[in-house]
């Protein structure tokens, strides 16, 4: 096998950091990113910094945890490090990790600033789910928020109260959902007089310590009801009534409360679409910034330099949201380093010559890496370019060419595999070197055999696969042609194994117009360390050929 150069070479990059949102997953990160030794420029488009802007009920917190995040939000208005914009939005942006132009629109003007990566830290919101149980909120019908707020101003006024909570029926299940309900419940137990009823759908304490939150709960005397469906809630005088089927007697139950307190759904900030696309981000589920992705946990994003923390990614506890924000600073002194950058040596080149400004490469480029200029010409930026080859198999003028990569490298080494004339069936196999290349190679050092007839042609994604690559194996003599991509999700360009799939089909539908049987083509998916699917796959694929050829 010819490995192509997989050299890098260094690049002098910007190294201060936008971090937009200022509630308290905002506010840590900015101060973890300022003691790494980057200049921080904090963004708050609401009035102010701090817990102004937090949506996460902060009623479980000791006095001098509230101390410390406090002078946490004084500390960064006193860095140096650090400068503050409120009332300031993020109008535009552009350029890539290390060379980003942000435009940000405050109470006077336009200002424009130039940073080295982007840190996205808007909060979720919270929603109430009372339409979702068929209630209106009253007096006898709250909802979480209203309860924390109650509690925070006098818990007394719940002496001799029973209140019941409904968790889990009106969404899934969520810790952090239930770990509100767990430090309200548990106050509640200590007002005097009052009882604690939990209906829940099911009790998600997967998160720290919140095992023992719940046990203490219990302890406290709060009742818990494990139910499969919601109770039937009815209001009257003085209260709500409840019915639920119990799951121990089996038999229809009702009781009266005195207030019952719906869930609240924790969902994605509604500005999160608008800042999606002002960054060229994808939009994950619920309208959160972050897909589900493995390449982009914890806090990465489909633009490199671009970085999504607490809320803005998933609803998540003041502590998760903590670790996001350490986990952003060390990534961004990673990426920024020492104000230089290694990038991958082979990147896309564009012949402005066959350019006819389809805008084609814009749009498909997934790590953001292509501008258009002013005067209507795309710019590939050799800082962001990760040399995955999608836009260079997608130009229908052929304008782009990647490196080593080129289409006349893949076409001479297609040619040249199949110069050997031997009888066992010619495979050409286009393998993506972050996957299926990796399979192959541990295949060999493992000593298992590959059929005879084995090419195995690398390519830096799956999503390089040109239509002509395959169609132009089986014109020099190839037997078979294998794609063979990362599996999904797993892509580090995101859709690469998307596009080289579509290619797939759209050649199967050729070869078969040209007469030959579309099972001489196969697409499969691998992860770097399946050496033995891969020799499976392989040998599989020789058998069918051998089949369908007589060889
Ligand atoms: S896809 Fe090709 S032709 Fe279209 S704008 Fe990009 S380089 Fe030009
Ligand atoms: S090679 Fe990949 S990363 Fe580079 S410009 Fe083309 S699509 Fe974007």
């Amino acid at each position: 096998m010819n490995q192509a150069n997989t050299d890098m070479q260094k690049i002098e990059i910007a190294s201060n950091v936008l971090v937009f949102g200022g509630g308290l997953t905002g506010i840590r990160t900015a101060d973890a990113i300022a003691a790494q030794g980057y200049p921080v420029l904090l963004v708050e488009p609401g009035e102010a910094i701090g817990l102004t802007a937090e949506p996460r009920p902060l009623n479980g917190y000791s006095p001098t945890e509230m101390d410390i995040l406090n002078n946490l939000v004084k500390q960064v208005r006193a860095s140096k490090d650090i400068e503050v914009l409120e009332q300031t939005s993020l109008a535009r942006a552009a350029g890539v990790a290390g060379d980003y132009k942000v435009w940000l629109s405050g109470k006077e003007k336009l200002a424009e600033k130039h940073v080295g990566a982007i840190v996205v830290a808007s909060e979720f919101t919270r929603e109430p789910l009372n339409g979702a149980y068929g209630l209106e909120i009253s007096d006898a019908v709250i909802t979480q928020s209203d309860l924390e707020q109650a509690l925070d101003s006098d818990s007394k006024k719940f002496t001799n109260k029973t209140v019941a909570f409904m968790v889990g029926f009106g969404q899934s299940g969520n810790p952090l959902v239930m770990e509100r309900v767990l430090r309200s419940a548990l106050e509640l137990t200590q007002v005097e007089g009052s009882s604690v009823y939990i209906y829940v759908n099911d009790i998600k304490v997967a998160a720290e310590q919140l095992e023992r939150l719940y046990l203490e709960t219990r302890d406290k005397g709060a009742l818990f009801f494990k139910l499969l469906k919601a109770p039937a809630i009815s209001s009257q005088e003085g209260g709500v009534s409840i019915t639920y089927n119990d799951p121990v007697i089996l038999k229809d139950v009702t009781i009266q409360a005195d207030i019952v307190v719906i869930e609240e759904a924790l969902q994605a900030n509604c500005a999160n679409s608008q800042l999606a696309d002002t960054l060229r981000l994808d939009l994950g589920s619920g309208g959160f910034l972050q897909t589900d992705n493995v390449h982009r946990f914890p806090v990465a994003t489909n633009r490199e330099g671009i970085f999504v923390v607490g809320g803005s990614r998933q609803a998540r506890a003041l502590d998760q949201a903590s670790m996001d924000a350490e986990n952003a600073a060390l990534q961004i002194r990673e990426l920024l380093g020492d104000g230089t950058k290694m990038v991958p040596a082979n990147k896309a080149v564009l012949d402005t010559g066959k350019c006819t400004f389809c805008l084609t490469c814009y749009r498909c480029c997934p790590h953001g890496a292509i501008y258009w200029s002013t005067d209507n010409k795309p710019i590939i930026s050799p800082i962001a370019c990760q040399g995955c080859g999608i836009c260079a198999s997608e130009c229908p003028m052929d304008a782009i060419q990647i490196g080593e990569f080129s289409d006349t490298t893949i076409h001479e080494q297609v040619n040249s595999s199949m110069a050997d004339k031997g009888k066992a069936p010619k495979i050409v196999a286009f393998c993506c070197q972050n996957s299926a290349l990796e399979a192959a190679q541990m295949a060999e050092d493992f000593g298992i055999a590959l059929p005879k007839g084995l090419r195995l042609i690398q390519v830096p994604c799956a999503g390089k696969i040109d239509l002509d690559y395959i169609l132009n194996a089986f014109v020099e003599g190839a037997d078979g042609v294998l794609v063979m991509a990362c599996h999904p999700g797993n892509c580090k360009s995101e859709h690469g194994n998307t596009y080289a799939q579509w290619r797939v089909n759209d050649a199967q539908r050729r070869v078969s117009d040209a007469g030959l049987d579309k099972a001489r083509l196969r697409f499969e998916t691998l992860a770097s360390n399946m050496a033995s699917d891969f020799a499976r796959i392989v040998a599989e694929f020789e058998t069918r050929l051998k089949n369908l050829t007589g060889n």
